[in-house]
């Protein structure tokens, strides 16, 4: 193993972390060098050369790498691995011994301790998502960690520390029994098809499991939908599912409406009563105004900024401003579900955009329903960027 590398914390930020942040970065470390090996094991110090934390190097988008142990004598170990992942499984177990649903997260980065890395389950197949080379130079461990506490019929994974944003290579297998893909799995009994040998986005964003229920649980009813943003159409199934009359799709890329076809079809729906548009989603606000079209129910659900590098919907202006082309398009007493997850403002930043929307609108609105990550995406209150997810649900009144 090589040699520790000592970052030294500066002044104002060593309480931060001695009370349990996570991410190393920048603005924090005094003598940051860039040019150390990924998966360095990095000692955190104080100005007095004090032990505070260790972790490892590991650049990503986010930051420098992240804290894995408060102790000293604590080893980066096949053991560490083994422990950290124990818990992890232990804490999903009510979804393990689920019956209707098979799709959740195991492992959700610095939720679980293990900052730049999420594993999922599908069925018997697990995901593991590596976000640097630092945590990917850990894979022999990780890996062995899963062969031991799991029974799976295969292990596949995503490089997505690999900017040339071509993940696969040799299908993104590791081991295991190749799977037949599509694999079919259930998310509170309704079925997704799910491709772990494709692209990083493997059909379903797990994530949204709950808003997902409700809407079918709770709003859908008897209403006409509009789904923007769509990807598979995960949000139209659990529409159609929950009674709506009617539900419309859009998204711009190509694959949505072939993907949202087979959604349909896996669960028993007909498609001849929906609508799957392949377009931008700001031409067909346009269109609906024209045709004046107005829908009982809007769902928004636009990429992060890291999601897309054509759109970015991390500033005030974009949500506000795609918030107001859908209230344009929603009827009075009309439900708007608006989802954001972008981790650079919090629900307070997002509540303002949605009220800033509405005063420039000349309307009102009440606020019916909130969710953030379910409780597989485990997130720690030191670390509040980690709960990214912010849905709102919201009454268009006059
Ligand atoms: N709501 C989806 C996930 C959305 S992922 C679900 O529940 O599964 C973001 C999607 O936005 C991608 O499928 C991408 O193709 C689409 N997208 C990005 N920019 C768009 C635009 N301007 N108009 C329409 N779709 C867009």
């Amino acid at each position: 193993m090589k040699k520790e590398v000592i970052f030294k914390v500066k002044g104002k930020f060593v309480n931060k972390y001695k009370s349990g942040y996570p991410l190393i970065s920048k603005e924090a470390i005094l003598n940051l060098n860039e040019a150390v090996e990924e998966g360095t094991i990095i000692r955190l110090v104080d100005e007095k050369n004090k032990f505070i934390a260790k972790g490892y190097f590991g650049k990503q988008n986010k930051g420098y790498g992240w804290v894995l142990s408060r102790s000293e004598n604590e080893q980066i170990d096949q053991r560490f691995f083994l422990n950290k992942m124990r818990d992890a499984i232990k804490y999903r177990e009510p979804f393990y011994n689920s019956t209707d649903t098979n799709a959740f997260r195991i492992v959700n980065g610095e939720g679980d301790g293990l900052g730049g890395l999420t594993i999922e389950y599908f069925d018997g197949y697990y995901l593991i998502n590596w976000y640097s080379k630092g945590i990917y130079h850990f894979r022999d461990y990780i890996i062995n960690a899963l062969k031991e506490l799991t029974k799976f019929k295969a292990i596949y994974h995503k490089k997505r520390f690999d900017v040339s944003g071509k993940y696969i290579e040799d299908d993104d297998f590791v081991t295991g029994e190749r799977g037949t893909f599509p694999i079919i799995v259930k998310e509170n009994g309704v079925d997704f098809a799910v491709y772990l040998n494709e692209s990083a986005m493997v059909g379903v964003f797990l994530d949204q499991r709950d808003v997902r229920r409700k809407i079918r649980d709770a709003y859908a009813d008897g209403k006409n939908v509009l789904n923007t943003f769509s990807y598979t159409g995960a949000f139209s199934v659990f529409a159609a599912l929950g009674g709506a009359i009617k539900t419309t799709s859009v998204d711009v890329a190509n694959r949505s409406l072939s993907k949202t076809i087979e959604q349909f079809r896996l669960n028993g729906l007909d498609i001849e009563s929906q609508d799957i548009i392949v377009e931008d989603v700001f031409n067909y606000f346009k269109y609906a105004v024209k045709k004046q079209l107005r829908f009982d129910m809007v769902i928004l659900d636009p990429p992060s900024f890291a999601r897309s590098k054509k759109m970015v919907f991390s500033g005030e202006k974009d949500y506000k401003n795609l918030l107001k082309e859908a209230i344009a398009i929603t009827k009075d007493q009309g439900i708007i579900v608006a989802s954001a997850n972008s981790s650079s403002f919090n629900m307070n930043k997002f509540k303002s955009f949605i009220d800033q929307a509405f005063k420039e609108t000349n309307r009102t609105y009440q606020l019916v329903d909130e969710f953030s990550l379910p409780k597989d995406f485990k997130s720690i209150k030191e670390f509040s960027e980690g709960n990214y997810l912010k849905v709102v649900f919201i009454k268009n009144l006059p």
